[in-house]
């Protein structure tokens, strides 16, 4: 399928390099490359990334996804430190951190998560927010997580409950519902979030039951982005979604009471993190 013309993303800027090296300098990985990002010129010309932790291969086998499979890696100790000093050389005051999912691991990293937040808040006083797995719907794998206080708890729904075998094979929708109600259970200030790419092949009805779900767990914060095949293996796109479709779904999921709703072509979980969460925060 042609892309639409509304997919086009803009140059490189002087800050990319900068990024790039800082990151590899620190040996550190980013979902922002992993997963072929369509904003990372944007973002990394900005000065501003997503840091990837406990490693750069998943355990899960995810049909949209191309971070790597296979083999994990040892977790590294001292990467939470090396994330710190990546956002300190970066200048970050708010600082987004995922990881694949690491089904092989007893807590599945949660403490992994734990020790990077305090470490990035105490080096530079940074809002911290954190894209998680599900933990396998470990409970106290995930109320360790929420001990460290992260700013933004996010949780990917990727897509709608019919596409999951397909989409997100290995993780079930009621387990990503309950992980998001566990932290408002636990935490009941904390911001909460998630995500859903657009152009799977769901249908409206079923995104719209997704969203009341979603608001029915008490869920803050909403991104709603367009589905791009990463590379040719991984899933085809089964409809580009256009822009004006993207603002009306935006629209309708704000009338439902998210406090902060990110929805476009390019929005991806980690787009403007840290103004949505700004906006979140004073709703
Ligand atoms: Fe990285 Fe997120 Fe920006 Fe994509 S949107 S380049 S993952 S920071
Ligand atoms: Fe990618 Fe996350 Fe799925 Fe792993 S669990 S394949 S990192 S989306």
């Amino acid at each position: 399928m042609r892309l639409p013309k509304w997919l086009k993303r803009p140059l490189p800027q002087a800050g990319m390099q900068y990024t790039s090296d800082v990151i590899a300098d620190l040996k550190l990985e980013t979902v922002c490359e992993s997963a072929k990002c369509p904003n990372r010129t944007e973002c990394w010309s900005a000065k501003t990334a997503t840091f990837m932790v406990l490693g750069n291969v998943c355990t899960r086998p995810c049909g949209f996804c191309s971070v790597p499979r296979g083999k994990t890696e040892v977790v590294q100790l001292d990467e939470p430190g090396r994330v710190a000093e990546a956002a300190a050389r970066l200048g970050l005051k708010y600082v987004v951190i995922t990881s694949v999912t690491r089904d092989d691991l007893p807590d599945g990293g949660a403490n992994h998560f734990y020790e990077c937040i305090l470490a990035v808040r105490e080096r530079t006083g940074a809002q911290v927010e954190v894209l998680t797995p599900d933990f396998k719907g470990n409970r106290a794998a995930i109320s360790r997580v929420i001990e460290a206080r992260p700013d933004v708890f996010n949780h990917n729904t990727e897509t709608v409950p019919r596409l999951y075998h397909r989409v997100r094979r290995n993780a079930e929708y009621q387990r990503t519902l309950n992980l998001l109600a566990q932290i408002k259970e636990e935490a009941p200030d904390m911001l909460t979030k998630t995500g859903l790419m657009l152009g799977l092949g769901e249908t409206r009805d079923e995104l719209l039951e997704v969203l009341a779900d979603l608001r029915a767990v008490n869920c803050d914060m909403l991104t709603l982005g367009q589905y791009l095949q990463p590379t040719p293996d991984m899933l085809p796109v089964e409809r580009y979604v256009p822009p004006e479709e993207f603002d009306e779904l935006g629209e309708l999921a704000r009338g439902l009471g998210f406090s902060m709703v990110a929805s476009g072509p390019f929005v991806r979980s980690s787009y403007h993190a840290g103004e949505m969460a700004h906006v979140a925060g004073q709703a």
